[in-house]
């Protein structure tokens, strides 16, 4: 049997081809967007806390920026390749477009396991990933912000290191700052938060009422955890979550805060009490409503689709669903809200973070939620009708409708 691509890059440029040929363009607009703009490799050395130095190898891939500056995360992780940043990037600038945002995509990332480094190693690694990269960063040129494996403290040394080096107090040239640093109120739960609109709207165009329907969820981090608090106050019954090895089940449904108290205690979810422990393959076939990736890239394979019996799934993760999957879920009728689209409220938060920096001007968080709220509406009837238009998945949607925009806009700057 032949061994699914697992690689996002390549996964990436199948859908870009795919779309650029149903929207019937120039062969150019396919090599132009199937690889990254500028890509940057550096080696970052680090004293470390015995007094040796070891040197990390940091990225940072700049995909397209027609509509505006980069714009993407920074990930420290012992994963993290060339190959997956450029993906990372790819899928930036796509998530942009379909939010309306007036960003280009980028991603930065760091080979490195930070949970094995001291405070001070992690501080001296942030500051030297950006010394090396400072030139090519800036609220008008390429804009970071937080990803796995990284947070507002790191993002806090960073527009520290980058204010000294540039001599310029540009805060918005990071985004997922600390409040008191200029970050916004609302960007921690801001992912979560538009996973929920995009399940509530999603569901209502199949007939399916929020309130009372059954989700499980991948994953109980950020994004899972925001998503299983948004969707509650929604009225849907959290009744599974799906941990690294086994899954919590409880068919009555779970307390957002309880979970919540718990897992901050424990640190994980494993031996939450108010729950039976069930095995991976009985939480993937669970007779669920909405199941919710949250967790990982790949977490959803070819076998793993078969299993599914949900109704609809929204991809609060990126790249959660491999290439042949999504093939299977099509054929059995499972309605999928991609990840470009559904996990767009943090990038759409993060882009509220830059305005605010550069009016100097602060908002509330309920005047954040409700525009976040009416932006992840308007993304997803937009994406929606699409798919009527052409007749295709939401994920062909949204890169047809994203690269439609893109062409135009090189077309109008003249580069081609
Ligand atoms: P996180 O590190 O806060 O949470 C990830 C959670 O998944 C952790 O609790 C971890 O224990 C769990 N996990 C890891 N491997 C698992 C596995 N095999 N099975 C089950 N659980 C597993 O990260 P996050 O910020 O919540 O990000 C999750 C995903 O969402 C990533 O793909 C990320 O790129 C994407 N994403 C995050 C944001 C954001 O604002 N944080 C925005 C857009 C997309």
């Amino acid at each position: 049997m032949l061994k699914e691509s697992l690689n996002p890059l390549n996964n990436v440029q199948e859908l870009i081809k795919s779309a650029c040929h149903i929207l019937n363009l120039d062969d150019y607009i396919y090599e132009l967007l199937k690889e990254p703009q500028r890509v940057i490799e550096i080696s970052i050395p680090v004293r470390m806390d015995d007094g040796k130095t070891k040197v990390f190898k940091g990225y940072r891939s700049l995909h397209n920026d027609a509509l505006g500056p980069g714009k993407g995360g920074i990930r420290f992780h012992p994963d993290v390749t060339l190959d997956e940043v450029k993906a990372l990037s790819i899928w930036m600038t796509f998530k942009c477009c379909v939010t309306g945002i007036p960003y280009g995509g980028a991603k930065g990332g760091v080979c490195v396991d930070p949970k094995e480094l001291s405070q001070g190693e992690l501080e001296r690694l942030a500051r030297g990933y950006v010394r090396g990269l400072w030139r090519y960063l800036g609220d008008k040129i390429d804009i970071p912000a937080p990803d796995v494996g990284t947070n507002g403290q790191v993002m806090a040394w960073m527009i520290d290191e980058y204010i000294k080096l540039s001599g310029n107090y540009s805060l918005g040239s990071f985004t997922g700052k600390p409040t008191i640093l200029g970050g916004s109120k609302g960007r921690d739960e801001a992912t979560g938060a538009g996973v929920a609109v995009i399940a509530r709207e999603a569901a209502k165009k199949m007939g399916l009422e929020l309130d009372g329907a059954t989700v499980a969820i991948q994953g109980f981090g950020n994004v899972g955890g925001y998503t299983a608090k948004h969707i509650q106050q929604k009225g849907a019954k959290i009744v599974a979550v799906g941990l690294r090895d086994s899954a919590i089940y409880n068919e009555d449904g779970f307390d957002y805060e309880d979970l919540n108290s718990y897992r901050q205690i424990h640190k994980t979810l494993k031996g939450y009490p108010k729950a039976t422990e069930i095995s991976l393959e009985d939480f993937w076939s669970l007779n669920v409503d909405i199941l919710i990736p949250a967790a990982i890239e790949n977490a959803i394979d070819g076998n793993i689709a078969q299993m599914i019996n949900a109704k609809l799934i929204c991809e609060a993760a990126n790249g959660p669903i491999t290439t042949k999957a999504d093939r299977v879920l099509e054929e059995k009728g499972i309605l999928v809200t991609p990840d470009i689209l559904t996990n767009a409220g943090g990038v759409t938060v993060s882009y509220f973070e830059w305005v605010q920096n550069l009016y100097n001007y602060y908002w509330s968080v309920d005047e954040i939620i409700l525009k976040e709220e009416r932006a992840m509406v308007i993304s997803f009837n937009k994406i929606w009708d699409v798919a009527q238009e052409y007749k295709v998945k939401l994920r062909d949607a949204a890169y047809i409708y994203s690269i439609k925009k893109l062409a135009e806009v090189i077309k109008l700057r003249g580069w081609y």
